[in-house]
């Protein structure tokens, strides 16, 4: 994958090295808080790197600070990255207060809106993220894989498929591949770890983790911490045989 004209570096190739990766990083770390940082700098950083790599000779995106078009979609996020933005929230949370922005409140109001809508009627209710202000988002730093992944190459389909016109979007196929394999490979990894590896909803999760002081240390004892949270499209069962599919072939 990091090597486009490399033949033999597929995404198979790239998913097993990102896998491995990702055990390293568990075993050295396990049992530790930094393992939450560990693995999400990891995720991110072969991301971008990977990413820009592939989309080397394609167009520019319309996608730039200030449109948060796209931000009325359900996010699904993993238990580290969950974790991480519960953590951010909880240390920001004078910052944002003191001009004027009640972060753990939004994200409470969205959750009671939002709590078992799938992602067609998130779609349909058009209701903007909790962490947009003024178009930016609060927590860009650490915003899940989900919306790193999620990057069009025209801005006026994503307004239009945001009212509801069209569901046509052209989107970077490098960043939805790329998001998809470092994902899950990295969810392969936890899941071989004994930790919790499923995909959780983002505004019912960050509101459990911010409701729970411990959920770090029982996350990383093995405990399914956000399970109430957990996006139920796809079972615990296909994602592990899809994993084992991967790693066999
Ligand atoms: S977390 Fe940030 S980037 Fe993701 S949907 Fe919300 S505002 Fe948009």
């Amino acid at each position: 994958m990091a090597n486009r004209d490399s033949s033999d570096f597929g995404p198979l190739s790239f998913f097993k090295a990102q896998h491995k990766a990702f055990a390293s990083t568990l075993e050295q770390r396990r049992g530790q808080a930094g393992l939450i940082d560990g693995l999400l700098v990891q995720a991110w950083d072969s991301f971008d790197r990977n990413v820009e790599i592939q989309a080397e000779d394609m167009p520019p995106l319309a996608c730039h600070k200030g449109c948060a078009t796209c931000c009325t979609l359900r996010v699904t996020a993993t238990a580290p990255e969950v974790l991480m933005i519960g953590r951010y929230v909880r240390w920001s949370d004078d910052r944002f207060k003191s001009i004027g922005i009640d972060l753990p409140t939004r994200i409470a109001e969205a959750d009671t809106i939002t709590r078992g809508l799938d992602e067609t009627e998130r779609v349909a209710l058009r209701r903007r993220c909790p962490y947009i202000d003024d178009g930016v988002c609060l927590i860009y730093q650490v915003r899940p894989l989900a919306c790193r992944g999620h990057a069009s190459y025209d801005v006026r389909a994503c307004v239009e498929a945001a009212a509801g016109r069209t569901a046509e979007i052209p989107y970077s196929g490098p960043h939805l591949t790329v998001r998809s394999l470092v994902q899950n490979a990295m969810q392969s990894s936890l899941r071989d770890a004994g930790l919790a590896f499923g995909l959780y909803e983002l505004n019912h999760a960050v509101c459990i983790a911010l409701q729970n002081d411990t959920c770090c240390e029982e996350w990383l004892s093995g405990a399914d911490v956000f399970a109430a949270a957990s996006v139920t499209e796809l079972s615990t069962e296909e994602m592990e045989q899809t994993y084992d599919a991967i790693r066999a072939s």
